[in-house]
């Protein structure tokens, strides 16, 4: 099996030390650091921040705090962000963190401490001209106001566009919390228009309920689309009627931000909502949960990739011959990067935007890009997917080229 990166180099002849250089991260780096728990402990910690690429400008991208990071998955995750960035335009490379740890079961104060302990350990690296994280899986506005806090406190000043997905009174922006769930929905009505069907007329199910999840079901809820199933980690929930999702999320911030036992729901298994009949399913939880061994068995007209990477490569050939259309995570879910890209511009230059403002240059940005993509497919007869990836491929390797220097 060759992987998406590979297929769009062929095509684009992309050989020598430049198409190695892109395979590659620049840098990768390994911290460890302990802090005392609230029981009075002292506990370790491994992190990661590996930066894949800065030809388009400074490395961006989240941090995720989860059991299972690893150094494998953060490097696919910061090349993912490389290829994204590209794909929107917006000038910056890509990166990726993680701490391993489980959120849930450290208290506010504890999450606090390891933040600011990686932050520290990190300092060197980060900065709003060089590397500029965000939230990811795990991670939220608290955890980027600590980041800033403690950066801002290594150099001796404020320092507000060392990251983003901030707090709107730590120079967050309007828009952001919501910024990646609004990019999935906008993507989502511009591939059912490209079938012909109608909002009113379709059908969703979205697996997983955090920050991606929630609003993306939100937003096509309101666009009048019936969203049949969504789960998150407790429970999968479905209903042959729709569900409101309103009166889900009052449910679930009432039920400790979980959806368990949502009444007039049928209950069915986690595997079941990726297979159900709908038009659209949107995967927004995480990595590889349609391979090749599932497949075959999806039953859903379009597939919008709101989670980073939950189509495997080896399920790519499958669902194309299948008919499935895929949209890529690297444009689906890049709503969430676009806003960090205005966040970072209105610290840069002390401005406060509008939400209005915000969410029109989201949509110009996230149209434009589906429709080169959709023109790049048609040209080179490929699946969006690797469409995508020549896209960006051909814009990193064409700056990284100029900045290359052979001597
Ligand atoms: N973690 C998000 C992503 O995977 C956002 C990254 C950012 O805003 O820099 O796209």
């Amino acid at each position: 099996m060759i992987d998406r990166f590979n297929i769009a180099a062929d095509i684009l002849k992309l050989a020598g030390p430049i198409r190695q250089k892109l395979q590659r991260p620049e840098k990768q780096i390994l911290v460890n650091f302990s802090i005392v728990l609230d029981n009075g402990n002292e506990q370790n910690f491994e992190g990661y921040r590996v930066i894949h690429n800065t030809a388009l400008g400074p490395s961006k991208g989240g941090i995720r705090y989860d059991n299972a990071v690893n150094l494998e998955e953060v490097k696919a995750l910061a090349a993912w962000m490389t290829w994204k960035s590209a794909v929107t335009g917006i000038p910056f490379g890509g990166a990726k963190g993680g701490i391993i740890c489980d959120p849930n079961t450290l208290s506010k104060r504890e999450l606090e401490k390891i933040t600011r302990a990686y932050t520290k350990s990190l300092a060197d690296i980060f900065g709003p001209d060089k590397d500029v994280p965000a939230p990811d899986m795990g991670t939220g506005p608290d955890e980027m106001g600590w980041l800033m806090d403690e950066f801002s406190l290594v150099h001796g000043k404020t320092i507000h566009g060392v990251v983003t997905g901030k707090h709107l009174h730590s120079g967050g922006s309007l828009g952001r919390v919501e910024a990646t769930g609004k990019g999935v929905s906008i993507i989502t009505l511009l591939a059912l228009e490209k079938l012909k069907l109608k909002p009113a007329k379709s059908s969703v199910a979205v697996q997983g309920f955090g920050n991606v999840g929630l609003h993306s079901a939100l937003f096509l809820y309101e666009k009048g689309l019936k969203v049949l199933a969504v789960s998150d980690i407790s429970e999968a929930l479905y209903n042959p009627e729709g569900i409101n999702i309103p009166e889900l999320i009052l449910y679930y911030n009432l039920n400790g931000k979980s959806i368990k036992g949502y009444p007039n729901t049928i209950s069915i298994k986690h595997e079941e909502l990726l297979l159900l009949e709908v038009d659209v399913l949107i995967p927004a939880a995480k990595e590889d949960v349609i391979t090749k061994l599932n497949a075959n068995d999806v039953r859903a007209k379009i597939i919008v990739e709101g989670a980073n990477g939950p189509v495997s490569s080896d399920a790519d050939e499958i669902l194309q011959e299948n008919k499935v259309l895929v949209v890529p995570d690297i444009l689906a879910n890049a709503g969430g990067v676009t806003v960090s890209y205005f966040e970072w511009v209105q610290n840069t230059l002390v401005e406060t935007w509008g939400v209005n403002q915000v969410n029109r240059q989201l949509e110009n940005i996230l149209e434009k890009s589906f429709d080169t993509v959709f023109k790049t497919a048609n040209k080179y007869k490929v699946s969006p997917r690797i469409a995508s990836y020549i896209l960006a491929l051909q814009k990193v390797a064409e700056r990284q080229a100029v900045k290359e220097v052979i001597v």
